[in-house]
């Protein structure tokens, strides 16, 4: 259990350039994905999978990559189809995949997680939808309280496709709010209006779903406060269990489609700081508490506890209270984390369903794990996610060189070896986890900004 309580972030936040505009990793994961080579291939990737020990807890991702239309500050691995039905197809091969990995795992392992992640699960049929399940029932032991999540776009929430996901035995369901404001939707191609939102949030719990994520962004093109906070008051009234604040990452040389939004249409690193800073202020004025840095969870929410008791863990989705030992994920562009080795399937299509036919997982690239990655990885975690750790002192040592700036601006304290986030450091989180990272330095331009 951790030792400090919730604190509030409600503070005014001190803007610091050098830091809220640092590149900084995310840290869903560790090692990063710039050590991933071709070393790690399919046979390493089922290797690992029937090395799982027995009667281990998993989590499963599935990954379906297409979009009814393409949001332009969409970051993620998708696309909007172009030939007639490419959905079908690629249920196909996902369902063929969950099935060779369900013949590799222990027989006796156990789900305790599924997240379906696009893209828009959403665009699959109720027959898709129910094939899928019957697949993972079938081919796994999913536990009989398994979470089981769905991120779906409140346009595409249909009453036929809500109640699929439902009988499937969906518990949670996450869906992207982002902004309200109509002159920033059309600057990111997304036009939704209160209504389809509301709808979705009604249609989920008449459903009976009963955990509601709403995530809103700050840091749009032509974004303001006053629409992150429109924004974050809709939320709240929604009465969502969690919301999840992200900012946007512009980065139009790794993701072509965002050079639709206008450069000098963004705000300044301030403002977007203060943005962030207002999402934070507002949503907490609103009852809910902080988890992390860019989660909130009603107090009830079993984030909360998770929080409170340094249960709290962060994987490929943000935060959670998930702790199996290992996620393996399904369709092209997921990446797997098992105990000693990450691994990535094949962004192409194409290449995933020829391999998925062939019979083999269709991984291309990935990283074994060091003890030392262990051991980072570990640290970062618990920095991110309790602002508080003991640091082994040779990890202490070799990061005093980047560490010792940021204690003497006030961002983090030192007591011995254990090293406390302050308050005036917590929307640095991210730099003071990356003092930690050996790997930073080799990963320049490939990471969004801290805040
Ligand atoms: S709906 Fe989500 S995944 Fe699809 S384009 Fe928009 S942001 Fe990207």
């Amino acid at each position: 259990m951790r030792t400090t309580s919730f604190r509030s972030t409600k503070r005014k936040w001190d803007y610091i350039p050098e830091y809220a505009l640092a590149q900084t990793p995310r840290y869903t994961s560790y090692p990063p994905a710039n050590r991933f080579s071709a070393r790690v291939n399919s046979s390493k990737a089922q290797a690992a999978i029937a090395s799982l020990p027995a009667a281990s807890s998993i989590s499963l991702y599935l990954h379906i990559p297409f979009c009814k239309k393409l949001c332009w500050y969409c970051g993620c691995h998708t696309s909007v189809p172009t030939i007639a039905d490419p959905v079908a197809p690629y249920v196909e091969a996902l369902i063929h995949e969950i099935e060779i990995a369900g013949e590799l795992a222990p027989g006796n392992a156990r789900v305790d997680h599924i997240h379906f992640g696009g893209g828009s699960p959403d665009i699959l049929t109720p027959e898709q939808i129910m094939r899928i399940f019957v697949a993972l029932r079938s081919s796994f032991q999913v536990g009989r309280f398994a979470e089981i999540a769905a991120e779906l776009d409140p346009r595409g929430a249909r009453p036929e496709v809500i109640d699929a996901f439902a009988s499937g035995g969906l518990t949670r369901a996450s869906l992207g709010v982002q902004v309200l404001d109509v002159s920033v939707q059309k600057r990111i191609n997304r036009i939704q209006t209160e209504d389809q939102i509301a709808s979705a949030v009604r249609l989920l719990r008449a459903a009976g779903i009963v955990s509601l994520n709403l995530d809103m962004m700050y840091g749009l093109p032509g974004q303001t406060r006053e629409h992150v906070v429109e924004t974050a008051l809709f939320i709240a009234a929604q009465d969502a269990d969690r919301v999840a604040t992200f900012g946007y990452a512009h980065v139009p040389w790794m993701k072509k489609h965002q050079n639709a939004i206008a450069t000098d249409d963004l705000a300044s690193g301030e403002e977007r700081f203060r943005q962030a800073e207002m999402a934070a202020s507002a949503l907490e004025t609103a009852g809910y508490l902080p988890i992390g840095f860019d989660h909130f969870a009603a107090p009830g929410d079993s984030l909360v506890a998770a929080d409170r008791d340094g249960r709290l863990r962060r994987n490929f989705q943000g935060y959670t209270d998930d702790d199996a030992i290992a996620l393996i994920g399904f369709g092209a562009s997921a990446i797997s984390s098992l105990p000693g080795l990450t691994y990535q399937n094949t962004t192409d299509t194409s290449t995933y369903k020829a391999d998925i036919m062939a019979g083999r997982l269709p991984v291309v690239r990935g990283v074994a794990h060091t003890q030392a990655d262990v051991r980072t990885g570990k640290l970062i975690e618990r920095i991110l996610c309790d602002f508080e750790v003991n640091v082994p002192g040779d990890l202490l040592i070799a990061a005093c060189p980047q560490l010792t700036a940021l204690t003497d601006a006030g961002l983090a304290q030192l007591s011995g070896t254990h090293l406390i986030v302050t308050d005036r450091g917590r929307p640095y989180v991210r730099n003071i986890a990356a003092c930690f990272d050996p790997e930073i330095a080799h990963s320049v331009n490939r990471h969004s900004l801290a805040v």
